[in-house]
């Protein structure tokens, strides 16, 4: 069985996502039987979904001619 340390790097740096398919399962299968790995994962989903909405107020409330101003700022080359 895999070591929590593994999975949790493994998971938190979305490395799971690209590993070959006999990790990937080793993983899954760990988190199964592990609580604190599921509930470390479910965190961290918890923690993106909150990142990604308060990245989404904030373009939202950004005025639309702002990446032009900013632009504009920026020494010439
Ligand atoms: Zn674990």
């Amino acid at each position: 069985m895999m070591k929590c340390r593994e999975v949790s790097t493994l998971v938190s740096t979305g490395d799971v996502e690209t590993a070959p398919l006999g990790r990937r399962m080793r993983v899954w299968l760990h988190i199964a039987m592990c609580r604190h790995c599921r509930r470390f994962r479910r965190q961290l989903e918890q923690l993106r979904q909150r990142a990604r909405a308060a990245a989404d107020e904030a373009a939202a409330a950004m005025p639309a001619d702002l990446p032009e101003r900013v632009l504009r700022q920026l020494p010439r080359e």
